[in-house]
């Protein structure tokens, strides 16, 4: 594939998310030699010179355990402007900053705007790169722009009229950087490559699916965005409801980004509305409460910095979700999401049915059924979980596993997921982003939870200790349809 040549400018330069992911991730592309042509410009609101900005990127860069060969040709491609997002004339200046850059490094015309700044700044910085030009460009334009995507539907709305005023559809790269995981785009392959999946994929063969991704971290330092977000918008609106929609999705006619877009959208329509009264018996919400955490004692989350002491905020999400369409009539989707909770894991597990008689039944025990576990972190990989013969005399059955690691067979660590969605805004390929369809019909489906949750207070709050796996609510949710949470760890 070519490599592309661009001005990337990244507006929240000296924050959080620029100094962890963005400029070491920047770093492997330029190591890799997957760039051409390109020049960065950090954009912030605290004064630095060039110099100063350029010894940053490069302690993240060695933070982040990369060597340093290269590394002074790399930030020298490094250029910082202090920014104020209300002021046109800031605005300018950085244009002609852009266009110095341009000719001087010969990009193009090339620009990425990548927003790693909160999110109330979007709208208005979208706005002033049309209003003072940054936009007119003689290369590509491309808008990279970090979660959340508003707050619900109608600021989502609002903020999607917003940027639309500069960018189309598609030059709007949404990040959810979970379709940068290794194994969530895996997902695509193991049932799409493999003759045994397909043909059971669907509510003859599935029994259920639960996805779970639980934390172990509590709210640490974001005490006062999380009170006004909840694990609902922080996790499930975009994360958990981006890996049902790859597990239901049907097969694309072909892997490009419109016809796999296309597709889950299909199913974020067909997901069945959760609505008033149904809300609390589909859907569970949790707290967490103080408890150890490797035998450390962690507090509870009213206690945490920034936390209302009677907070309404979840830090758990359990649900049962219902896709009704022909494929999937009938199967529930589990998903679970939380801090604080017994392990760090992302995990798929599909249950298969029953076998239709069970030859090897003895009292109190029955074959077990055959489970597919896609592990997405932390670690990577797939077990399929089968019954053979127990070797010895006789002719019982015992469960076995395949495993299939991805880290150990590779032999070197999968790109990190910022890594692979940098490179594929700079290629132009926008099939790992979220689409304005699915980002409005998930807000439209968790705005009806969110509805019924924020006006009635959950008296159990904090209702589940610290390095568990979450309330014992979220446990019955299955055993009402006699199933159960497999084990995670
Ligand atoms: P941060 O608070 O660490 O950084 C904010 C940056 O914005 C700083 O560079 C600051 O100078 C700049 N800024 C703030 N106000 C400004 C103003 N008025 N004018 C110009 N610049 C201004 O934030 P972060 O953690 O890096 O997060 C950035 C975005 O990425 C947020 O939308 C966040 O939700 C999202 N995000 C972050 C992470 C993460 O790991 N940190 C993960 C996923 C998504």
């Amino acid at each position: 594939t070519e490599k592309p040549t661009a001005l990337i400018m990244i507006f929240g330069a000296t924050g959080d998310l620029a100094n962890r992911k963005l400029f070491p991730s920047l770093y492997n592309l330029f190591e890799k030699g997957k760039l051409d042509k390109f020049a960065v410009v950090g954009v912030a609101r605290r004064s630095l010179s060039n110099e100063e900005f350029q010894l940053r990127v490069k302690e993240s860069v060695k933070e982040n355990g990369e060597t340093e060969a290269d590394i002074e040709e790399f930030v020298s491609k490094f250029y910082y402007h202090s920014h104020d997002v209300t002021d046109s004339s800031s605005y300018l200046a950085l244009g002609k900053l852009a266009e110095e850059l341009d000719s001087h490094y010969g990009l193009n015309g090339n620009r990425i705007f990548y927003l790693a700044m909160a999110p109330e700044f979007f709208g208005t910085i979208a706005e002033h790169l049309k209003k003072d030009k940054l936009t007119d460009v003689a290369g590509f334009k491309r808008l990279v722009i970090e979660k959340p995507f508003g707050h619900d539907l109608e600021s989502a709305k609002v903020l999607n009229k917003q940027i639309r005023k500069a960018f189309s559809e598609d030059e709007i790269y949404r990040i959810d950087h979970y379709l940068g995981k290794e194994m969530v785009q895996n997902i695509e392959v193991i049932r799409f490559a493999n003759a045994m999946f397909e043909p059971l994929w669907n509510n003859r063969y599935i029994s259920n699916i639960q996805v779970t991704s639980s934390e172990t971290l509590g709210v640490e330092e974001r005490g006062r965005y999380y009170e006004k977000s909840g694990a609902l918008r922080d996790m499930v609106q975009n994360h958990m409801l981006q890996m049902v929609s790859l597990l239901a999705m049907e097969p694309p006619i072909k892997l490009t980004t419109d016809e796999i877009r296309s597709e889950k959208v299909r199913v974020f329509r067909a997901l069945r509305p959760v609505k008033g009264e149904e809300v609390n018996e589909y859907f569970v919400r949790g707290q967490y409460d103080k408890g150890s955490m490797n035998e450390t004692d962690v507090p509870a989350y009213r206690q945490e910095e920034m936390v209302n002491p009677e907070s309404n905020t979840e830090t758990f999400v359990a649900g049962r979700l219902m896709i009704d369409n022909f494929r999937w009539a009938g199967v529930p989707f589990y998903i679970r999401t939380g801090k604080r909770m017994k392990a760090k894991s992302t995990k798929i597990v599909i249950q298969f049915k029953d076998i239709p008689m069970d030859l090897y039944y003895q009292p109190e025990k029955t074959v077990n059924p055959n489970l597919l576990v896609i592990h997405i972190q932390p670690e990577e990989g797939i077990t399929l979980h089968l019954n053979a013969k127990k070797s010895g005399q006789g002719t019982d059955a015992t469960p076995v596993k395949l495993n299939y690691a991805n880290k150990g067979i590779d032999g070197l660590n999968t790109p990190e997921a910022y890594e692979k969605l940098l490179f594929d805004s700079l290629r132009g390929d926008a099939t790992n982003f979220t689409h304005w369809d699915e980002v409005a019909l998930s807000w439209s489906f968790v705005d009806n939870i969110s509805a019924v949750w924020e006006n009635t207070k959950e008296p159990s709050f904090p209702n589940y200790a610290s390095g568990s796996m979450g309330p014992d609510a979220a446990d019955k949710l299955l055993e009402k349809d006699g199933f159960f949470w497999w084990p995670i760890t």
